[in-house]
């Protein structure tokens, strides 16, 4: 078994993004900046948000943070944005999901400048990635995309059985995997909580991604041998042992899985720092798309 590193790996491209940026500083006088917005105060938005700020500093970029109070209004955060997209100094900006309930977050993500979406998550830029048209592709996806090349695992003709069809993660993955495209070339099946029969599915899979947020879901017996784990769900769980309060989980059930896999992702450890990585990429081209 191989364990798709993706704290190694985001390392890795992490020095090749802050030698770009060095660079770019030094050819031209340019600093990427990219800018978070945070509404409200849940404690794991807030910790996401940090570690994308603090990536941005490792890698040289310049990075704005503007956090917003719970009860903000729609109004108030629509005009926040509209001042980040006329803003000549940020190159790429994100809203931190989910937002407070009053707020409607598809119009939120609508009032980004596609340029500056970097998040990806703009119906213009879903539509590119779609087509298979160069834009931003949403970050854990496109670091999904980058481990699996990283790690030299096969695509072209493989059966990938994707579990979850979210905006963010399943349902653009499941494109992705199908296009022609170096990571791709695959048979895709996408599987979500009114499939029938799933075990038969993911016995059959070669690639299982599996975005469910239910931890430890897929077990032993619904994979075959050699199997490739991609495990995208991080769901926090009490445990009165550990300083914070809580362990990390993913969706599979790592211990017996792993024995019959080729390849998986652990969690923490796998495709979560992948997904700052992707984002901090995503940004470094916004800033080059400008030039
Ligand atoms: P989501 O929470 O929006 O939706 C869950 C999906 O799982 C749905 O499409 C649903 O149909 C499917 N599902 C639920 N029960 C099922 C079942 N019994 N069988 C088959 N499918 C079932 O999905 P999401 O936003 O993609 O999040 C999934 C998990 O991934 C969460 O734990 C989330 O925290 C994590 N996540 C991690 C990253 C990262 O960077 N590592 C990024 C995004 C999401």
């Amino acid at each position: 078994m191989i364990l798709l590193d993706g704290k190694k790996t985001s390392a890795d491209i992490k020095e090749e993004i802050a030698l770009e940026v060095a660079e770019l500083r030094r050819r031209k006088d340019i600093t990427p900046h990219l800018a978070a917005v945070i509404v409200g105060s849940d404690g794991a938005s807030i910790t996401y948000v940090n570690a994308k700020v603090k990536a941005c500093e490792r890698v040289g970029f310049e990075s704005s943070l503007i956090r917003l109070p719970e009860d903000t209004s729609e109004e108030e955060l629509l005009n926040e944005i509209s001042i980040l997209n006329v803003d000549n100094d940020i190159d790429g900006f994100i809203v931190q999901l989910p937002l407070p309930k009053h707020i409607d977050e598809q119009k939120i993500i609508m009032a980004i400048d596609p340029e500056k979406d970097v998040d990806g998550f703009h119906p213009t830029n879903v539509g590119k990635m779609a087509l298979n048209l160069p834009t931003f592709i949403s970050a854990t996806p496109f670091g999904i995309l980058e481990l699996l090349d990283r790690y030299n695992v096969e695509t072209s003709g493989k059966h990938v059985v994707v579990i979850g069809r979210s905006h963010i993660v399943g349902s653009p993955m499941s494109i992705l995997l199908a296009q022609k495209r170096k990571i791709g070339n695959a048979t895709v099946t996408l599987t979500h909580s009114r499939t029938k029969n799933l075990k038969e599915i993911t016995l059959q899979a070669d690639i299982i991604i599996a975005a469910i947020g239910i931890p430890e879901f897929l077990k032993a017996d619904m994979v075959k041998d050699e199997v490739t784990i991609i495990d995208v769900g991080i769901t926090r769980v009490p445990d009165s042992r550990k300083k914070s309060g809580y362990r990390l989980l993913g969706d599979v059930a790592f211990e017996e899985v792993s024995k019959k896999a080729a390849f998986i992702t652990p969690v923490p450890g796998g495709v979560g720092p992948m997904t700052i990585a992707m984002l901090l990429k995503n940004t470094l081209l916004a800033c080059k798309n400008k030039i």
